[in-house]
């Protein structure tokens, strides 16, 4: 097993990968930008190295740093959380052409996933159902004028290269595609200095439902059941449930059947989520992340199972020890995204953190890089902590969500539990049969 593991990452996410290698027995590096060096990730780590300047260009995201941070600190393998570079290639392959562990996929993998035409060809081809489109990149108005003849209005522009919602508009109408068309270029150059696009159906009430798989060296894939992530602002999840409330354990298990042989054809390694819209009782693929994702831990509440851990498992070449028989689904579980924002404007609201009171008791787990007295940096994304519940019912969890909602204190800065509290307490969320559409006119914000 690995002696030592960097962590390429801040806040929550670097605390949960330091704890599984805690329990593991592996020692931690952190690394942490000037911004940073009060933070809790760097505090609790064995050891922690200053690899740049607040801007994330120069810190987390600068390659040369962080491997020489590696090197300094003697690092076997590193895990890179979620953003920053978790899903580059270059990076991972990098990290291996230095000596030391990607803990993740195969560059080849986060390649070919990264660039979402390819990963609709591949999947595609491996016998996932896709969401109606494109053949491909869409290279100018003619071409989607045609496609979108074909597979009929609304349709949806999207980035070759996107991620975080950008890069992707809507067409209702033909008048409206040049706009949209011209837009979602515009934006993906920007976003992502690739101006690729591609289109699909525009789906009217979908779920987004994702299925979390995890794959050994060896061969042998499983999932872990799926997660329902439809309540989102502008294309970016709020509110995460395992199981969802829309599916039977037949349609689970048969989608999980599909996704777990189409990796094992792939020859997938570590762990990954398939991100499909279902709607009518048909699932449609999207797109596949190829790492750790912020809503694992409903997962690891309904399945008892330490996804950071099995990741670094795998990656130090053991074998998965299991099958999907083993693999048991008990209760349901919830997580709120909790960002530094206003609630209502959701404006963004960094600043010191006056005082801090997490809930606890039974089924009750709040993952925060959080404490009084923090100073919340402008610099990053606005996530502070992620509650989860778990309870051996929907309602339960419900139940159990509100009164964890009413312990939580963050005091000096805004934030959105106020937002939450108002979506547990809504009957239309409480019956469980929302789409992606519900949370933008539960907040008043059209978007799309
Ligand atoms: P990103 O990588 O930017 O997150 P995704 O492809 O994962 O983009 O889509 C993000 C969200 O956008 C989905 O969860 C869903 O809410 C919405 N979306 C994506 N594709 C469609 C579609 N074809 N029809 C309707 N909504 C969609």
């Amino acid at each position: 097993m690995f002696q030592k593991v960097l962590i390429a990452n801040r806040g929550e996410i670097a605390l949960r990968i330091q704890r599984a290698c805690r329990e593991l027995g592996i020692r931690t590096v952190a690394v942490h930008s000037t911004a940073d060096s009060e933070a809790m990730h760097v505090r609790l780590a064995d050891e922690s190295v200053c690899i740049g300047p607040p801007a994330a260009k120069d810190s987390y995201l600068n390659i040369p740093a962080i491997l020489s941070a590696a090197s300094i600190t003697g690092a076997d393998a590193i895990h890179p959380g979620y953003g920053f570079l978790s899903e580059n290639a270059r990076f991972a392959e990098m990290v291996e052409a230095h000596g030391l562990t990607f803990i993740g996929p195969s560059p080849a993998h986060i390649r070919m996933m990264g660039d979402k035409i390819a990963a609709k060809a591949a999947m595609g081809g491996l016998g996932v159902p896709l969401v109606p489109g494109s053949d491909g990149e869409v290279p100018d108005l003619a071409t989607a004028r045609d496609v979108a003849g074909r597979i009929g209005y609304p349709v949806l522009i999207k980035a070759a290269a996107g991620g975080g919602g950008r890069g992707m508009k809507v067409a209702q109408s033909p008048s409206d595609l040049e706009d949209a068309f011209r837009l979602a270029r515009t934006e993906s150059a920007a976003a992502f200095g690739n101006d690729a696009v591609y289109m699909e159906k525009y789906l009217d009430r979908p779920r987004h439902i994702e299925f979390q798989v995890m794959a050994d060296a060896h061969g042998a894939v499983v999932h872990f059941g799926e997660r329902d992530c439809s309540l989102q602002r502008r294309h970016q999840k709020l509110l995460e449930e395992a199981g969802s409330p829309a599916l039977t354990p037949a349609a689970r298990d048969h989608m999980g059947a599909t996704v777990t042989a189409a990796l094992t054809k792939l020859g997938y390694r570590n762990a990954g989520t398939l991100e499909f819209l279902y709607q009518d009782g048909q699932f449609a693929f999207i797109e596949m992340n190829t790492r750790l994702q912020v809503e694992h831990p409903v997962t690891e509440m309904v399945c008892g199972i330490d996804l950071v851990r099995e990741q670094i498992r795998i990656a130090d070449g053991e074998t998965l020890g299991y099958q999907q028989s083993d693999i048991r689904f008990a209760g349901h579980a919830i997580e709120c995204r909790i960002t530094a924002e206003d609630p209502d404007s959701f404006l963004p609201s960094p600043g010191r953190v006056a005082a801090f009171h997490a809930p606890g008791g039974l089924g009750v787990r709040v993952d925060s890089a959080l404490y009084a007295g923090y100073v919340v940096p402008p610099y990053y994304d606005s996530m502070v902590a992620k509650l989860i519940v778990h309870a051996p019912t929907r309602a339960a969890a419900i139940s159990r969500l509100r009164r964890a909602l009413d312990e939580f204190a963050v005091l000096g800065i805004e934030t959105t539990l106020a937002l939450h509290r108002r979506i547990v307490d809504d009957p239309g969320f409480q019956r469980g049969d929302y789409t992606i559409h519900w949370l933008e006119q539960f907040v008043g914000d059209p978007t799309g």
